[in-house]
């Protein structure tokens, strides 16, 4: 049998979440925001959930909040096409109310999915509700921008949590840290990857 693409997952993971008519938010909202990006992104971002030029336009951050994402990862060198990005909940809440626990959790097994499909090295939550899927319990302001590694499923991943972007665009101390918090995200990719390359050779070294 041949092996199906990250591409040829991810799309048939939007049919099935766009035909899903148990979703919450799906009669109050335009359209359905899956994510945008490559398939084969190092970097997975979730961010809380579209607003209304998301549900106008189909694709995340694409209001304000995602001029400055943009920004943050310009800052990096790293392009929009590189990343994969998305949200906990894929349809906007009405006037913008921060999604309830039951809508997350409904929305949950997609994003997981998406996770699976992608298996990125990397993810960065951006605001406190995905920062919650991964480390619940926490402060983000004390907790912004440190990396840390939590066991997802049968791996470990690799989770920064972050300020939301418009965090940032409303509180300039805010906008300072999360620029600086970006600007770490090259070197913790490299220790992510010079970590796995260890792992591989000492998995290596068992065989023989
Ligand atoms: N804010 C979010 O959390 N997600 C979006 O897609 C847009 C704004």
């Amino acid at each position: 049998m041949i092996k199906k693409t990250k591409r040829e997952n991810l799309k048939e993971l939007f049919l099935k979440m766009k035909a899903d008519k148990e979703l919450p938010l799906r009669e109050t909202a335009t359209k359905l925001v899956f994510g945008a990006g490559t398939a084969e992104a190092e970097i997975m971002l979730i961010g809380e959930g579209p607003g209304r030029w998301e549900d106008e336009k189909g694709m995340p951050f694409v209001g304000n909040s995602g001029k400055f994402l943009d920004q943050l990862l310009h800052s990096i060198k790293l392009p929009r096409e590189e990343v994969f990005i998305t949200n906990v909940v894929n349809y906007r809440p009405p006037e913008n109310r921060d999604p309830l626990p039951e809508e997350i959790e409904a929305f949950r097994p997609y994003i997981d999915k998406m996770i699976e499909i992608i298996k990125p090295k990397i993810i960065i939550t951006l605001g406190r509700f995905s920062m919650a899927k991964f480390i619940p319990g926490v402060r983000i302001s004390d907790v912004h921008g440190k990396a840390r590694v939590v066991k997802w499923g049968k791996r470990n991943l690799t989770v920064i949590p972050m300020y939301h972007p418009a965090a940032g665009l409303r509180n300039g101390e805010m906008k300072r840290r999360t620029i600086e918090d970006f600007s770490n995200v090259p070197e913790m990719l490299s220790e992510v990857i010079e970590n796995e390359v260890e792992q591989i050779e000492v998995e290596q070294m068992e065989l023989v």
